[in-house]
């Protein structure tokens, strides 16, 4: 039986051994921070996380939906808070399509737990990897704990370990590998609004909160103890900036006249905002993604990217099933299976990169111009009178696994031609229902 080594207990890691251990290999996992069921999740990135169609996919295919759907929250649209504070609500898809904000600390857990009831995974904590040698197939981990080194020996390395992956550093260092990283001039950082003394949530719950204020914006998802988790993705530079907030009164000055209603639900605003790291946002891309036939990258690994569309860990998650899907088709002919699997996903890992960077724009700005939420009202028309014809970008990326990321984008750009024209219309937002839509949606094909 194979011996397959994965590098990284990650939200990716984790779920790839639940996959590789059904197909009755020998896992082991190696992660460098320590058992989240013993010492709880310290975790280093977003407290909550968006989970869609592809991920659920991903997840139902293991077994996993069910158990997930316990501890996530559908969010059927945007509510979007201006800066008098007035709502208006935005859903996301057709009445009972949802978004699921889900902690990324219990689904880690429960995906971990998940695995190691295989007797073929085994995982081992405090294992940081130091370095890879591609020839050997050999890993060399350092123990956090003890400082004791390790070598280990596999068939097959998978690289799961994340944007700063440790299996990728080494692939670095071969013939003809590209690789970029780029750090947008933002940061963000996470805040809280409690729940209230009642133990309900402040705002509503079944909503992703959206501040947008142009050049940033503030966004919050709820969690199942009642609380929100708020992020502000702020320039590092500038005016405003993270720079320019030194002082308490600073900080609540600005957070009072920008974000009046969320300040007021914020108590402890300056505490957390100088305790709370400022985190970067970095996008990774890289190629290949297999070295010979036995390591591969998964994950943020091979694909970081900014987290404005909400779909990093999706995309992972897709990277599990395709993968399976492939093996089954090739019957575990690894070597077949890793070269499809790059090819299929590379293009599909570097659409979503390009959607998500896109998409940072039209949540802190155009979610809140009114051309912008007209043309949006015109295609959720013509999704609605002609479903197989036109499906909007939004719903192609999050409620449709079928449309590959690359499709969609692909689609996307002929429908953002299309729909340039008729927003140019005299009078658009008046004769738009005189529209002959049909005409519209064939223009597509
Ligand atoms: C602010 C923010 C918000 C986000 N929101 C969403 C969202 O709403 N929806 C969504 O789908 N995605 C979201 N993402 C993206 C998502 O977090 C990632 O795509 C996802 O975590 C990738 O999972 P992964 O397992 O590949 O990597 P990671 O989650 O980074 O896991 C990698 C694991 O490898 C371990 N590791 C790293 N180096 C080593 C080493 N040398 N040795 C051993 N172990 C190592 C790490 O400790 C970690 O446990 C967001 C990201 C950010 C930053």
């Amino acid at each position: 039986m194979k011996q397959i080594s994965i590098l990284g207990a990650g939200l990716v890691g984790s779920l790839l051994a639940i996959y590789l251990s059904q197909r009755k290999y020998q896992i082991q996992v190696f992660e460098r921070r320590g058992d989240p069921r013993e010492k709880g999740y310290i975790g280093g990135r977003s407290i909550n996380l968006a989970l869609s169609d592809r991920g659920w996919k991903a997840l139902e295919k293991v077994g996993m939906a069910e158990s997930i759907k316990k501890i996530a929250i559908p969010m059927h649209g945007r509510m979007i808070h201006d800066l008098q504070g007035n709502l208006t609500f935005q859903p996301y898809g057709k009445e009972g399509q949802a978004i699921y904000s889900v902690s990324r600390g219990l689904l880690n857990m429960e995906l971990i737990r998940q695995a190691a009831q295989h007797h073929s995974v085994q995982f081992y904590f405090n294992e940081k990897c130091e370095e890879v040698d591609l020839d050997k197939k050999t890993i060399i981990l350092q123990n956090t704990e003890n400082q004791q080194i390790k070598k280990i020996n596999s068939d097959l390395i998978f690289g799961a370990d994340g944007a700063f992956s440790a299996v990728r550093l080494a692939l670095q260092k071969t013939e003809r590998f590209n690789y970029s990283q780029t750090y947008l001039e933002y940061g963000y950082k996470e805040l809280t609004i409690p729940p209230l003394s009642n133990g309900n949530h402040a705002l509503e719950k079944n909503a992703l909160h959206i501040w947008p204020r142009k050049s940033f914006m503030l966004i919050a998802l709820p969690n199942i103890d009642g609380s929100f988790t708020c992020t502000l993705f702020f320039p590092y530079e500038g005016n405003p900036s993270f720079a320019r907030l030194q002082t308490t009164q600073e900080v609540n000055d600005f957070f009072q006249q920008v974000f009046p209603d969320a300040f007021a639900l914020i108590p402890n605003l300056a505490d957390e905002f100088f305790t709370n790291p400022t985190s970067s946002l970095v996008m990774v891309k890289c190629r290949p993604w297999v070295y010979r036939t036995d390591i591969a990258l998964i994950g943020d690994a091979a694909h970081a990217i900014v987290p404005f569309y909400g779909q990093g860990m999706n995309a992972g998650f897709e990277d599990c099933l395709v993968l399976n899907q492939i093996l089954d088709k090739y019957q575990d002919n690894w070597e077949k299976s890793l070269q499809e699997y790059q090819n299929l996903r590379i293009p599909d890992a570097d659409s979503i990169a390009e959607l998500a960077l896109n998409n940072f724009t039209e949540m802190r700005d155009l979610v809140a111009d009114e051309k912008f939420l007209l043309r949006k009202k015109i295609e959720a028309k013509m999704y609605e009178l002609y479903p197989e014809r036109w499906t909007p970008l939004y719903s192609m990326v999050t409620f449709s696994p079928e449309i590959r990321y690359s499709e969609a984008l692909a689609k996307g750009k002929k429908q953002d031609i299309i729909m340039s024209e008729i927003m140019q219309l005299p009078d658009i937002d008046q004769v738009w229902e005189d529209l002959i839509l049909e005409e519209v949606t064939r223009r597509l094909s």
